[in-house]
Order: structure tokens, then C-alpha cells, then sequence
């Protein structure tokens, strides 16, 4: 007799080309099957187990509900929030929590900055970041470095493997040259939003991070804003390594593809691990 609790852990992968290892605690399908959906804008396809003439679903569906409650943090929730497409987020964190930052849809630029909560005027140092992680990507085990190149945060967990720290965010200038778009919303602006509320301005904004952002660079140099490589339900965690202030801007940007030309929700969740 298999349960419905054993049954329902394995049942959802999302973008993998390879079926699913299912934990320890869940019965071994006898096989699997590998179907087309769609979520957002997104095609993908999904791993459903078979148990026999068992089957969980007649027809693979993936919502975003299930999308945003899987996987569940190892810990105890305290905080969660979906931030709407274009919007802005700020949060003091203390040394120990950690922020998952959710792709919901998918290809969804995550502008980030992080300041020392006790000191804002120290903040988060990209080149340092860099030269310390010896590679130009972020991904998971990478610390994020201040200008005293002391921890602030360590990527503990990330499921897409490759962040940017080198574009920065955009602008309504630097919209204007590059797409001749005038009276766009942007990052900068968000940022300016966000820091004007923790007393702060825009001498405050150092080179930032961008969570879920593609930006590959070429053996010879060359920088390319390139279509996103997250899929649906992507994260990443970040742990606290002291008392931290984070500031987001939900990238608004519709003139290249770094939000993948139409911008969507994240979800924010801030846990304590057990
Ligand atoms: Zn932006």
C-alpha cells in the first residue's frame, strides 16, 4: 500500500532533462514520464513518476501556487511576500537568516543591494566579490564581500548556477541612449525609492547585483545582456553572515531581454534554518 504523503513528494521537476532523484523518504517509481506544459510564457516540460497503474496525474499541470511552496525552506518561515513585477523591497536582516529569492515565472532580473545594517556606508563591493571568488559569476558557495572585503551574505543555495554582478541596473538614461526610451521605470529609480526611505540617497549606490540575470562574456571581452536561463520556480539563498540591509528593485526593464522583455512577480521569504 503506498500513501498519498509518499506519493505526492517526488512529483513535480521542472526544466531538467533528466528525471528526478527522489528522496530517501519516498517510494522509488517504477518509471517516469516525461510531458510538455506550460506556465507564464514559459514551455517546460515535467517528470511524473509511475507507480504501477498508478498515477498521480491524468494530465501534468504545474501552477505557480504549487511553484512558489516547492521546495519548502528547511527551516521556520518568518517572513513572505510576492513582490509584483517593477516594484521595490527593502528588509534589515540579522546575522543567521537567510533571504530565498524566487524566479517565479522565470527569466526575471533580481536587482540587488546589501549594506552593513550597523554601518551603511559599508556596503556591498562587486570587485571584491570577484577577485575573492577568482570568477566574474555568482553562484552557489559564493560569498558576497563588502568594501572592507568582510562577508555580508553566502550564497548557500542557487538552482540556476550563474548570476551577474557586472552589468549594474538600468536607468532612464542610460535607457534613453542606448533605446532612445524616454519615461521608463528602472531600477535606479527604484533604488533611489527604496534608499530615500532608509535615509540614504544615490551617492548610496555602488555596483549591485543581478539575481537570474544572463550576462555571458566572450574570451575576447565582449559583454552580451543575453535572454535569461532560469526557468520557473529558480532560487537562490542567502545567508546572513552579520546584520545586513538588502534593497530590491524587481527590474522593470522592457528594452532587452534581462526580464525577458515582459517583467513578473518574485517571491521574497526570509527563514531561520533549524
Ligand atoms: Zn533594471
Amino acid at each position: 500500500m503506498i500513501s498519498k504523503r509518499v506519493l505526492s513528494a517526488p512529483r513535480i521537476k521542472v526544466g531538467s532533462s533528466q528525471p528526478p532523484t527522489p528522496h530517501r523518504c519516498c517510494h522509488k517509481p517504477l518509471g517516469w514520464e516525461r510531458e510538455a506544459t506550460s506556465i507564464g510564457r514559459h514551455k517546460l516540460f515535467v517528470w511524473q513518476p509511475i507507480y504501477g497503474n498508478l498515477r498521480l496525474n491524468s494530465a501534468p499541470s504545474v501552477t505557480l501556487e504549487q511553484l512558489m511552496n516547492s521546495p519548502p525552506v528547511p527551516g521556520q518561515i518568518i517572513y513572505k511576500e510576492t513582490l509584483p513585477a517593477r516594484a521595490y523591497w527593502h528588509k534589515r536582516l540579522n546575522k543567521g537568516l537567510i533571504l530565498r529569492i524566487v524566479d517565479l515565472e522565470g527569466c526575471q532580473a533580481v536587482d540587488t543591494l546589501i549594506y552593513d545594517a550597523a554601518d551603511p556606508a559599508i556596503r556591498y563591493n562587486a570587485a571584491n566579490t570577484m577577485k575573492l571568488a577568482k570568477n566574474i559569476y555568482l553562484s552557489k558557495g559564493c560569498v558576497l564581500y563588502d568594501d572592507l572585503a568582510r562577508p555580508l551574505m553566502t550564497l548557500t543555495e542557487d538552482t540556476v548556477g550563474r548570476h551577474d554582478t557586472l552589468a549594474g541596473n538600468c536607468s532612464r538614461e542610460i535607457n534613453m541612449v542606448r533605446y532612445g526610451a524616454t519615461a521608463s521605470l528602472s531600477c535606479r529609480d527604484n533604488f533611489i525609492k527604496a534608499l530615500g526611505e532608509l535615509g540614504m540617497g544615490p551617492r548610496d549606490i555602488p555596483a549591485n547585483i543581478n539575481f537570474f540575470m544572463n550576462v555571458p562574456v566572450s574570451a575576447d571581452g565582449q559583454v552580451t545582456i543575453a535572454e535569461g536561463i532560469s526557468n520557473p520556480g529558480d532560487y537562490v539563498d542567502l545567508r546572513c553572515e552579520r546584520d545586513v540591509i538588502v534593497v530590491i528593485s524587481n527590474c522593470p526593464q522592457e528594452h532587452n531581454p534581462c526580464s525577458g522583455g515582459k517583467p513578473t512577480p518574485i517571491q521574497l521569504t526570509i527563514w531561520r534554518p533549524h
